[in-house]
């Protein structure tokens, strides 16, 4: 059964799935949503008998209609392999009856691995399937994980290039190094003078620069994106929590049906909307558990239905979930609006111009499935410590975000129901955080003796994305300011 990908501000505009994947975001500014999430016809129990990759084939053949079962076995083939560190993708730990999915054994140890091993793959797929022969330039903005993963991801594919933006004071010296010694021929990195809402919007702006657009379109290239707001970023993620899910039965730890809540640390909502839309498709879910860190902008939408991003941006030791302008949020709208792009439009357009919206009380109603709160710096770094003390475990610090909001959210609701945390970095990529709030006398010592530390301190081994830029040359040196980006854009091309 085949649907279209709808532009959530401009109903008449729908695409197939590969149109959507290769366009990125809708010709106004608008995301791509599904006219439908199909429901998951196989029962959990036959699910409950697949690998990994067995299962992306099933949830993703619901959703990309267009694809053929042997493209998307090859894009699927090709994104999960012995790239991950762990032959089982995402791996399920279990601490005190926490269950930790561990979505950062990729390449560049983050969970936006998951996804961009395979939009490559599907890009340039969906690039042949439409007979597009212009090179895709892929623009990125980044709080952090998203460019090195999406550098990762597309560093010397045919027919594409990439540039990513990311805030040249707004992320780890690990995330920073990481990006600027990327060795991709066809890969540019620029620090701006801004946060990732600067960073976001102005590749938001170039995408729906129509001048810009045709400017490109005579020289051969095409623009996509590589950030969430991107469908081929979301459906890939829907994967993952029927796989928490799969790996729970299987461990005898719940009944297939049994429902489970699911807390995910939340910046950009593409991953919480993943689990949602997984949820839509029929896997068994109680609450989902927005995380946010000090910038609690969805932690107060959630609870006043005001969405007002007129507030101090915060820099905090979880840098990706750094956002004000969470994109996704967007499809979320979208849906509790009845699926009327007339009204969300509206909304945007007020969030554009007045930095602010307010959602109706019928559709407040239609969040009740969701739950969000948020963990301050100092209550992160406590959680961070708790666990390590307790468990032996070490985790980033997004992830405390979540297990500090998931405490949080047990006290408050006495709810026992099985829990899945969504564990979105290895602590190795942020670890100067993850080792001063165990020990704050490290607060001195330089980053890569304290990643040293921290393979003495875990037990886990330093893994290969870390040990691969301890020496490697910094390779891009370009830093801009905000409305820069666009020059900037035209040099890498020209
Ligand atoms: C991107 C990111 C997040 C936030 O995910 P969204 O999909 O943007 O909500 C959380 N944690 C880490 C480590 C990330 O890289």
């Amino acid at each position: 059964m085949s649907f279209l990908y709808r532009n959530t501000r401009k109903k008449e505009e729908a695409v197939t799935a590969s149109q959507a994947i290769l366009q990125g975001l809708g010709s106004d500014g608008g995301l791509f949503v599904p006219d439908e999430i199909p429901q998951m016809d196989i029962s959990l129990t036959e699910l409950a008998k697949m690998d990994y990759r067995g299962l992306a084939y099933e949830v993703m053949s619901r959703m990309f209609t267009d694809f053929t079962e042997e493209e998307l076995r090859y894009c699927i083939n090709s994104a999960y392999d012995e790239k991950f560190d762990d032959p089982a993708i995402a791996p399920l730990v279990s601490h005190h009856g926490t269950h930790f999915l561990e979505l950062f054994h990729g390449k560049t140890i983050a969970f936006k691995d998951m996804a961009l091993s395979i939009l490559p793959y599907l890009m340039t797929t969906a690039a042949k399937k439409n007979k597009m022969e212009k090179e895709i330039v892929i623009l990125t903005a980044t709080s952090g994980d998203t460019g090195k993963a999406a550098l990762a991801g597309f560093a010397d594919v045919p027919g594409t290039r990439i540039a990513v933006f990311y805030p040249k004071s707004g992320v780890s010296p690990i995330q920073e190094k990481q990006m600027v010694t990327e060795r991709g021929k066809n890969t540019f990195v620029a620090g701006i003078h801004g946060n990732f809402d600067d960073a976001q919007t102005g590749v938001k702006k170039m995408f729906s620069d129509p001048v810009l657009r045709k400017e490109l379109d005579e020289k051969g290239f095409r623009f996509s994106s590589a950030n969430s707001i991107n469908i081929g970023r979301l459906v890939p993620q829907m994967v993952y929590y029927y796989y928490a899910y799969i790996l729970l039965v299987n461990a005898g730890e719940i009944k297939a049906g049994d429902k489970i809540n699911v807390v995910v640390p939340t910046g950009n909502f593409g991953n919480i909307l993943a689990a949602y839309y997984a949820s839509l498709m029929g896997l068994p879910v109680n609450r989902l558990i927005c995380a946010s860190n000090d910038n609690k902008v969805l932690y107060d939408f959630f609870t006043t239905g005001v969405y007002d991003r007129n507030r101090e941006f915060i820099l905090t030791t979880s840098p990706s979930m750094d956002i004000l302008i969470s994109s996704n949020l967007e499809r979320l709208i979208y849906r509790i609006a009845g699926n009327d792009a007339e009204k969300n439009a509206t909304l945007m357009k007020e969030l554009s111009e007045t930095g602010k919206y307010t959602v109706t009380p019928e559709m407040k109603k239609e969040l009740d499935k969701f739950y969000g709160n948020y963990a301050d710096m100092d209550t992160v770094a406590a959680e961070i410590k708790t666990i390590y003390e307790e468990d032996g475990y070490v985790v980033d610090p997004h992830t405390a975000v979540a297990a500090a909001v998931y405490d949080g959210y047990k006290k408050e609701t006495g709810d026992e129901t099985p829990t899945v945390i969504a564990s979105t970095a290895s602590p190795y990529k942020f670890t100067r955080s993850v080792m001063t709030a165990i020990d704050p006398s490290l607060e001195k010592e330089e980053d890569f003796a304290l990643v040293d530390r921290l393979e003495k301190l875990s037990g886990v081994k330093i893994p290969q994305a870390i040990e691969d830029i301890r020496s490697a040359p910094v390779l891009h040196k370009t830093v801009c300011e905000i409305d820069g980006m666009e020059q900037v854009v035209r040099g890498f091309l020209s």
